[in-house]
């Protein structure tokens, strides 16, 4: 009886991976044809600088799947990864993003902003990477002080010469890079000075935590702290509360994201909220008034 039970489980098993995995090489194929049938989408989500005024966004990637609606990231990002489709996936990500400020350039209101695009560690170890971000920054005539590329630690537990190499070629050409989800990864504070960042984004788990308790409180604003001593700008990431925004501020972070300020939305919808800011601006009503 007991190896009969065994054989059924593992016949069971076999078959909830075979099943598991024809249901992702169905998906699979569909993530290349969403890319061809324009399935693909970026929403913007704004990021505010300590005088609470909008600075720019990040570019989140939705797949609008005509039957399943709007998949999130989370869901198929590793499968992209899984079956080599990220570097595909990754620079039309980068494409979009370029064309969304291409758009901005000659709004007096829109032309003021960073969009800032995520990079995976299998899109940057792609030995042409650096060369693909430079020539598509130069096929829309972007600034490319506007374009932000945030990568997370993955990156760079890989070997740091090349990773250095390569970060260092962009940020000559004027392209900025912040580093993701800080924290969460094998972080090693040496590294850390030895890239050429410009922005350190506290993970969104020491901000949730952040009110919490008087340690969770203290961690935060000593990250806060070291971003700081290493000449970085920091960004909290996932502020939810007034109460965790004012310890923020209070603790000198430069810039923040989260539900607080707004969700990640489409494009045009981005940029309504950008105009209807400025407009207020304008007219000298307090941000403290402001919607
Ligand atoms: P991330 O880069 O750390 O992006 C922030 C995530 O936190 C987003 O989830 C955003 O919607 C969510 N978020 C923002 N504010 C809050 C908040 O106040 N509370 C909570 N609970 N969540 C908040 P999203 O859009 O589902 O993206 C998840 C992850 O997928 C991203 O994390 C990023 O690692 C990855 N991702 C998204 N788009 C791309 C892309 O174009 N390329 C690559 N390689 N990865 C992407
Ligand atoms: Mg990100
Ligand atoms: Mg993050
Ligand atoms: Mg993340």
């Amino acid at each position: 009886i007991n190896s009969f039970l065994a054989t059924a489980m593992v016949c069971g098993c076999i078959y909830v991976i075979r099943l598991e995995f024809t249901r992702q090489k169905g998906m699979v194929r569909e993530l290349q044809q969403a890319m061809r049938n324009d399935e693909l989408e970026l929403f913007l989500q704004p990021q505010i600088n300590n005088a609470g005024d909008i600075i720019g966004a990040e570019a989140l990637l939705r797949w609008k799947h005509p039957q399943r609606g709007y998949v999130a990231p989370n869901v198929f990002i590793p499968l992209a990864e899984e079956s080599g489709l990220m570097p595909l996936v990754g620079g039309w990500v980068l494409k979009d993003a370029c064309r969304t400020l291409a758009s901005w350039a000659d709004d007096p209101v829109l032309s003021r902003l960073t969009l800032a695009v995520n990079v995976s560690a299998s899109q940057f170890a792609v030995s042409d990477f650096q060369q693909s971000v430079l020539d598509t920054v130069a096929f829309y005539g972007i600034e490319p002080s506007r374009l932000k590329l945030e990568l997370t630690e993955s990156v760079i537990i890989a070997d740091m010469e090349p990773v250095i190499a390569k970060m260092n070629a962009l940020r000559a050409a004027g392209i900025r890079f912040a580093l993701d989800d800080f924290g969460t990864g094998y972080s090693s504070l040496s590294y850390l000075r030895r890239l050429p960042l410009y922005q350190l984004k506290i993970d969104r788990s020491f901000v949730n935590d952040s009110t919490e308790n008087q340690h969770a409180a203290g961690l935060v604003r000593n990250i806060i702290q070291m971003g700081r001593d290493l000449g970085l700008v920091v960004l909290a990431e996932g502020v939810e509360t007034t109460a965790q925004h004012a310890l923020l501020l209070d603790s000198g972070c430069h810039e923040f994201q989260g539900f607080h300020f707004g969700r990640p939305v489409p494009r045009e919808t981005f940029e309504a909220a950008v105009q209807a800011a400025a407009v207020h601006a304008q007219a000298g009503i307090p941000q403290s008034a402001r919607s």
